[in-house]
């Protein structure tokens, strides 16, 4: 006859989580305002329409996600950052 397989004991699965010292960016390099003339950290913060991403995309705590914000605008001001495209 069909032997029904026994099913597995279910072992306590731990979920692995890695302890992050801080998720920001300019949080872990302990940086107090973003520079917009930093031009090379502002497009990585940036679509590539030019619009500034989110804090859930970027990973940027709330202080510093603002502080990328008045440095994006004034970068776009200086001419350094496309206002679009
Ligand atoms: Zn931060």
């Amino acid at each position: 006859m069909f032997k029904k397989p026994k099913p597995k004991p279910r072992t306590a699965k731990r979920k692995q989580r890695v302890v992050e010292a801080s998720k920001c960016r300019f949080c872990r390099e302990k940086t107090v305002a973003v520079d917009f003339k930093d031009i090379p950290t502002l497009q990585k913060l940036v679509t590539a329409q030019g619009k500034l991403f989110s804090r859930k995309r970027s990973g940027n705590c709330a202080m510093h996600q603002r502080s990328s914000s008045i440095a994006l605008k004034r970068a776009r001001f200086m001419a350094l950052m496309p206002f679009v495209g």
